[in-house]
């Protein structure tokens, strides 16, 4: 047993111009609402590990300077209190506790975080930390901001390298770390954008990052609010990509029983893992 416990939290709330677009009932033209779902697992070797970082204390601060276009479009509330940092000192652990960071990419909603804890190492698909240090594309130049890694963090990158899981491409041992941790390729919204996986007990949990954006892409229903599906379509790097990977968790939720799939940032995800922590402490 290498995993203690593992907590699901949202480091992030944006409200994004007109709500009814995206899901929202009644919202009108107001905003809707996402969070940016983050799980902080406690292992028992390795100290604490994060899987994604949300806004950082920089990024409330202004010191990252997000842009301006950014903050009109998505409504970012940019709260200390919301950040990764605030919610493991409130549950009693220190900064220095947290040793790692595996990231599904590295857009800036996803990237925040990673500041405030300068001395973690930073796991992630190599082709996601090349195309952020490259900014190669107006595109990328916009969702990659460099002011969230200026610290220098300890990247560890990885190429697939013959491992699977549950049928799928994977990287199922990450350095440093004993925990069933692993990255597993879904490309498209971005270059290296990859799910990441943690098995508690005899389940795994599958972070999907922005894989897809609503419950309604992977449920089987297919309804999924037109908003997330222009959102989507405006910030893929490679559509081909993306369907691909929207259509391999689609399969491995149908087919899995003992994987909990959820995306960053749909809040009814959210509360549905939260919920059923609280239940399993209770
Ligand atoms: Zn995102």
């Amino acid at each position: 047993m290498t995993i203690r416990a593992v907590h699901h939290l949202s480091c992030a709330t944006m409200c994004p111009l007109a709500g009814r677009w995206f899901g929202m009932t009644g919202a009108g033209l107001g905003r809707g609402l996402m969070v940016a779902h983050c799980v902080v697992v406690e292992t028992e070797r390795d100290g604490l590990v994060l899987i994604d970082t949300g806004f950082g204390t920089r990024d409330c601060t202004g010191e990252t300077h997000i842009a301006r276009t950014f903050r009109a479009l998505a409504g970012p509330r940019l709260d200390v209190a919301e950040t990764a940092l605030a919610q493991i000192e409130a549950l009693g652990y220190a900064a220095a506790d947290l040793r790692h960071i595996v990231v599904t990419h590295l857009d800036l909603d996803h990237a925040g975080g990673l500041s405030d804890f300068p001395d973690a190492k930073v796991h992630l698909h190599a082709r996601e930390h090349a195309a952020a240090m490259a900014r190669s594309t107006a595109k990328e130049r916009e969702r990659y901001v460099p002011a969230q890694w200026a610290h220098g963090p300890k990247w560890e990158t990885y190429e697939e390298a013959g491992d699977t899981w549950r049928g799928l491409p994977a990287i199922t041992r990450l350095r440093g770390l004993d925990a069933d941790l692993g990255l597993v390729p879904m490309h498209g919204h971005s270059r290296g954008h990859s799910a990441v996986i943690v098995k508690q007990g005899d389940r795994w949990l599958a972070h999907a990052g922005d894989a897809y954006f609503h419950h309604g892409a992977v449920d089987g229903t297919d309804h999924v609010p037109v908003g997330f599906r222009v959102f989507e379509s405006t910030v893929q790097i490679d559509k081909r990509a993306r369907l691909a990977s929207v259509a391999a968790l689609r399969q491995l939720r149908a087919s899995y029983a003992d994987v909990d799939l959820f995306c960053a940032h749909d809040p009814s995800e959210l509360a549905a893992l939260q919920a059923r922590s609280a239940a399993r402490a209770a």
